[in-house]
């Protein structure tokens, strides 16, 4: 069984939806109940934007242990276009290659499988873009 976390977080995970304050505009991801900014509590539904640029990352070489296969890997802060900052792995580039500046582009793609269970876990990832 997955915590329900998982599962309230798909929408999220799945298609970068986040929330658009209706009072300011501000951007939300993931979606809060009220408003950063200003306080309002209505909202707009907002997509993402799917491309951004590595603001900062780090290493990973001790994993925690459902990513142990992956390790070392790149966990990077990303700014989408627009501003809104998102965390998430830098694949398809060598490490030492990754450069805070680098544009990236989300992709899905699959996390984590539990070999138990078989469930296949999906989650954004940050892919070199061109
Ligand atoms: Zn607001």
């Amino acid at each position: 069984m997955f915590p329900s976390r998982y599962w309230r977080e798909i929408p999220q995970r799945y298609r970068l939806e986040a929330a658009k304050c209706t009072g300011c505009g501000k951007v939300s991801f993931p979606p809060r109940s009220k408003c950063p900014k200003c306080g309002g509590v209505e909202f707009d539904e907002a997509r993402l934007p799917e491309k951004g640029v590595v603001k900062t990352f780090t290493i990973i070489r001790v994993a925690p242990s459902q990513f142990v296969e992956q390790a070392p890997y790149a966990v990077g802060i990303v700014e989408l276009e627009g501003g809104v900052k998102i965390t998430a792995q830098i694949v398809d580039c060598p490490l030492e290659d990754i450069k805070i500046g680098q544009k990236v582009r989300i992709e899905f793609r699959r996390l984590q499988e539990d070999g138990c269970s078989g469930v296949i876990c999906y989650g954004y990832k940050c892919v070199p873009a061109l």
